[in-house]
């Protein structure tokens, strides 16, 4: 399991997914930290202008890609506060980065989404390990989970605000 000094990323993915949802984008926040525990690269979800493929992991895969090697890619994580969705994972894959730690799985953002009344996203959801077999992952990380639960809940409330009005 990750170690505590870990923990600092994924609190930071957090405050990435906060800050996505208060500029009206889904709460999804990602960090691709180094072997030696250095910050690379963080994004948030960006896909409120209209282009779904917009998610962190997505974008930081392509980081990885550009500016890293394969042996420093390999070696690197990703922290995320959702797991990858199966085009997150695959991006991932195909780039070679190494491990992933999760706060929230993908069985558990439908089994939110199915409560809050949302339908069913296009892309079926898939454990990451599905779609890249041998990966590395980790999570959920319970102490945060609910963190990232309501951080949804947020997302449509407010959602549903909007669309009543
Ligand atoms: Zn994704």
């Amino acid at each position: 399991m990750f170690s505590n000094d870990e923990l600092k990323y994924l609190h930071r993915c957090i405050e990435l997914a906060t800050e996505a949802l208060e500029a009206g984008d889904e709460p999804f926040g990602s960090v691709l930290v180094a072997a030696n525990g250095t910050v690379l690269a963080e994004d948030r979800n960006r896909v409120a202008s209209g282009d779904r493929t917009r998610h962190p992991e997505f974008e930081l895969a392509r980081w990885a890609a550009v500016n890293m090697t394969p042996r420093e890619r390999a070696a690197a994580t990703v922290f995320t506060s959702g797991e990858h969705c199966p085009m997150c994972a695959a991006a991932h894959g195909w780039v070679g980065l190494g491990r992933i730690v999760y706060v929230s799985s993908s069985e558990q953002l439908v089994t939110w989404l199915t409560e809050l009344g949302v339908p069913a996203p296009p892309v079926r959801p898939l454990p990451i390990q599905e779609i890249v077999p041998g990966l590395v992952v980790e999570g959920p990380v319970p102490d945060l989970t609910e963190q990232v639960h309501n951080l949804h809940r947020r997302f449509y409330g407010i959602h549903r605000v909007n669309s009543t009005t």
